[in-house]
């Protein structure tokens, strides 16, 4: 069938194909080890679940306002103001059916032919392809181990070209987890201003962060730099509510309903009774996020130590999120039973059949030096597949 120019251009999300890939294997009755999952593997807190249901015995399970309910937004509001010390009023909120999703209306409504989005890598898979999907070319510009996989302001400043029109920004990163201190942020800031260039700004690990400083957000550095900015947000990472598709913007008012048009000409509102749930997990207890983020640690600094101690391996450690960003290509070159392994995506492939355990490629976050593995699965599973992993290693040999 033929098919519109601008799909042809398009490649499936790679994490949610190694998942899937991971999951026939199983259902061949293979034992996989999958370190793809992008979502945490705890459940939903319960409250916010009752929230939900309690919603649906109301009868709350009609169309809502396209840009989602007030009480909502009203509880964004106060979260953006406790949390991140930003001040928005309704008109410069919405709620969309993911973090994803408002990614996508962003690139929608800002983006097109002509421009360039200046997106750092390693980046989340998703971000070059919504920006290809408007009709715009993602710029991506290389950030190094040595550099803890940051933008400097300097290498922001040299990849603006008069076609620039924005810079995504994801801190905690997936998948490296470094994340922006104040200096950075202050000293980036300073250049998108100079240069009036938007910030994108998704900020969907906030809570999921190991540092002694908390999560800082860009737009809360000072009023010119929050004009410029679209802060992004969701519920699936912090409240573990990855199937809910609840996520949520907030800037610039006329941004923000040229947003709502594209919505309510697709997807309409978001599910009503998710984001009842979504204000329970704004306005109600939020135990549960440390004991999460509590937990995630303990896998993080023993999965780091682990990957360190294999031959040949190095691992950043991340400030936040839930994913290693190992380092393997002191690998590439070696062989098995005759197969050479080349880059990243042939060690993947290696690893799933030889290994019985699944990764991501580092190549689909624009470096095919690393690999990616998500520690948001049991310690248990954890240390079995790192064996796997180092038995695999050990396997490979020369020429
Ligand atoms: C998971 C993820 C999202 C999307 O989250 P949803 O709210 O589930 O759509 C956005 N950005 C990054 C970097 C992510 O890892």
């Amino acid at each position: 069938m033929k098919l519109a120019k601008r799909v042809s251009n398009v490649k499936p999300s790679a994490t949610l194909e190694i998942t899937a890939r991971a999951a026939a294997m199983r259902a061949e009755g293979i034992d996989v080890i999958g370190f793809g999952a992008g979502e945490p593997d705890f459940d939903t807190p319960e409250h916010i679940k009752k929230a939900a249901i309690e919603a649906l015995k109301k009868g709350y399970t009609k169309y809502t306002p396209v840009s989602g309910i007030t009480s909502l937004k009203d509880a964004i509001i106060a979260k953006l103001q406790r949390d991140n010390r930003l001040t928005y009023n309704r008109e410069e909120i919405i709620v969309s059916c993911g973090a994803k999703h408002v990614l996508y209306n962003i690139a929608q409504a800002m983006f097109e032919e002509g421009m360039e989005v200046i997106i750092p890598a390693p980046y989340w898979v998703s971000y070059p392809e919504m920006v290809t999907l408007a009709g715009a070319a993602p710029v991506s510009v290389d950030t190094t181990e040595e550099e803890g996989f940051l933008l400097s302001a300097d290498k922001f400043e040299k990849a603006i070209t008069r076609r620039t029109r924005a810079l995504i920004l994801n801190y905690p990163s997936n998948p490296t987890g470094a994340t922006y201190d104040l200096d950075t942020l202050e000293d980036i800031a300073k250049v998108a201003v100079k240069h009036n260039i938007y910030i994108i700004s998704d900020e969907v690990y906030e809570k999921i962060l190991y540092t002694d400083f908390h999560h800082i957000s860009i737009a809360s550095l000072d009023e010119k730099i929050k004009e410029l900015t679209i802060v992004v947000n969701g519920f699936s990472k912090a409240y573990s509510m990855t199937g809910w598709r609840l996520g949520y913007a907030a800037g610039n008012k006329e941004l923000i309903s040229a947003m709502s048009n594209i919505q309510s000409q697709s997807t309409s509102n978001p599910t009503s009774f998710a984001q009842y749930g979504g204000i329970d997990a704004l306005n109600g207890s939020q135990d549960e996020i440390p004991k999460m983020r509590d937990e995630f640690k303990m896998r993080r600094d023993y999965i780091v130590r682990r990957l360190n101690m294999m031959k040949g391996v190095s691992c950043f450690n991340p400030a936040g999120a839930f994913y290693v960003f190992p380092k393997i290509s002191s690998y590439y070159g070696k062989s098995f039973k005759g197969h050479q392994i080349k880059n990243s995506l042939d060690m993947t492939e290696y690893f799933l059949r030889e290994g019985r355990v699944a990764v991501v490629p580092g190549v689909t976050f624009g470096a095919d030096d690393y690999l990616r593995l998500s520690y948001a699965i049991s310690m248990k599973n954890i240390e079995e597949g790192l064996n796997r992993i180092e038995e695999s290693l050990d396997k490979l040999s020369n020429g």
